[in-house]
């Protein structure tokens, strides 16, 4: 029997937890969470502000006491202050002051990751607000009942900022969102797709501000936000909502752990750390990353929670190496859904390859089905030496997001987009043509 430790009890926390208690429970698992809840989802939170869904309660997947019932011992409201990895002991602090100490045999850092802070004057102004925890959810929330609230500036066009933008919308306010490259999404898509998502955007009323960097958050004597300044001009706001991106918290390993480019804990297949008594998973580690065959960091809750699997039985006894990732997301705004996987052709191109692409767009089913059929866009971006396939991108007014988990298989399994072109996909009218877009665009790969 071991005693486990376990800090951080969001989406990898939690999975590692449940793979412990569910298939290794002779072992003792303590759990340190600073925060009230536990397994909220953020990608709830603009659906929740643009009242797209009821209420928050199913944000949360499970309860404290649930994993309680399932033999842990949960410290809520308990910040793990420091580890001392020599001597193998957690130093904690309690809501009411109370200092604790967890000896460890294993410790799982699932401290998961901090909104990145522009450093620009007015950050501090009242009106600034992140989007990550529960609680900052909850005072964008509030403050958008205020009828003094109108314009919200939104900064950051990756993925939280555009949902945001649309909840923002959704609660009959105007935001203006600003991003400092030319387009929204512009690290998972190619302009091909992002440009209809920009034009989806500002025909449903969302002021784009791209190719404009904000420089300062400017406010009045009452230290409220006025509005922001960026580098071609003013604009008036009453509320301002950063999503620029998030960064590992490694607090409590950063001095002793080996760390990765942008501080994230360096893992190896199994969740281990440089410390072979240490495990990390989610937001705070690295992950391993299929397409480039290398190691990144991909901030997302499907990683999370594959991740804390992976510890949980690596630390319960059975030898389990992580598949990789191909960093497979999805957004749907407006009704528009765009999927991706891998690398997009900016991307590949930087990351070394000889890059290419194919594409095809067309209805998703026959002429003759005049009802939900709508088109689909999809690129294959492959290398143009090995044929391997490196990313896809995917979209439609319709659901085609399952397609995007074939592309993610086929870029894990390196198959080439000659294959591709003779992979046996069914046809019925239901769903697609018998010439489908997947395999005219493998078809139509010229070079
Ligand atoms: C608005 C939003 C939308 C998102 N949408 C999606 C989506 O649609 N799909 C997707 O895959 N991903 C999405 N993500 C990303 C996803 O939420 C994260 O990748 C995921 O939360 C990472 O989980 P984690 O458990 O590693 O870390 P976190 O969620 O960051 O949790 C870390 C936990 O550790 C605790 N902690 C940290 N330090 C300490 C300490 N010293 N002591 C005690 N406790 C500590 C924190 O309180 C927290 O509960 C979204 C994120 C946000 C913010």
């Amino acid at each position: 029997m071991s005693k486990i430790v376990l800090i951080g009890s969001n989406h990898a926390g939690i999975a590692a937890a449940n793979t412990l208690l569910d298939k290794y429970p002779e072992n003792e698992l303590v759990i340190i969470e600073r925060n009230t809840n536990l397994s909220y989802l953020g990608c709830g939170t603009a659906l929740w502000i643009g009242r797209q869904i009821k209420g928050v309660d199913g944000l949360f997947y499970t309860s404290g006491e649930t994993i309680e019932g399932k033999g842990a011992r949960i410290l809520m409201e308990t910040t793990a202050d420091r580890v001392d990895f020599a001597k193998k002991i957690v130093y904690a602090t309690q809501k009411d002051g109370k200092k604790l100490e967890e000896p460890y045999d294993k410790l799982i850092l699932a401290t998961g990751s901090q909104p990145i802070t522009p450093r620009i004057p007015g950050i501090d102004k009242k009106g600034v607000h992140f989007v990550k925890l529960f609680q900052e959810g909850q005072a964008i929330d509030k403050a958008l009942d205020e009828p003094a609230v109108q314009k919200v500036a939104v900064v950051g066009a990756g993925y939280i900022g555009v949902e945001i933008a649309e909840a923002i919308k959704r609660r009959g306010k105007t935001p203006l969102l600003f991003e400092a490259f030319d387009t929204s999404l512009a690290t998972y898509y190619d302009p091909w797709f992002t440009h209809d998502m920009d034009k989806n955007l500002a025909d449903h009323g969302v002021e784009l501000h791209f190719g404009e960097k904000i420089t300062t958050i400017d406010g009045g004597a009452d230290g409220k936000v006025s509005g922001v300044t960026t580098d071609k001009g003013k604009y008036a706001a009453d509320l301002v909502i950063l999503s620029i991106g998030f960064r590992p918290d490694n607090a409590l390993g950063k001095e002793h752990l080996k760390l990765f480019t942008n501080g994230a804990y360096h893992v190896d297949r199994h969740q281990r750390t440089s410390d072979p008594d240490v495990y990390a998973v989610g937001d705070s580690a690295t992950v391993w990353y299929n397409a480039t065959d290398s190691e990144a960091y991909i901030a997302l809750a499907t990683n999370a929670v594959r991740s804390g699997i992976v510890a949980g039985h690596n630390i319960g006894g059975t030898a389990l190496e992580s598949t990789g990732v191909q960093g497979s997301n999805g957004i749907c705004i407006f009704g528009y859904k765009m999927v991706s996987t891998g690398l997009n052709l900016a991307a590949a191109k930087k990351a070394g390859f000889d890059a290419v692409y194919t594409e095809y767009e067309d209805y998703q089913k026959p002429g003759f089905i005049e009802e939900d059929n709508n088109k689909v866009k999809l690129r294959v971006v492959y290398d143009k030496k090995s044929r391997r396939i490196l990313g896809a991108q995917m979209a439609s007014l319709s659901d085609i997001s399952m397609g995007i988990h074939m592309f993610s298989l086929a870029i894990e399994e390196k198959y080439t987009i000659e294959k591709l072109a003779l992979l046996d996909i069914f046809f019925l009218p239901h769903f697609n043509q018998p010439y489908n877009y997947i395999t005219m665009a493998a078809l139509s790969a010229k070079e």
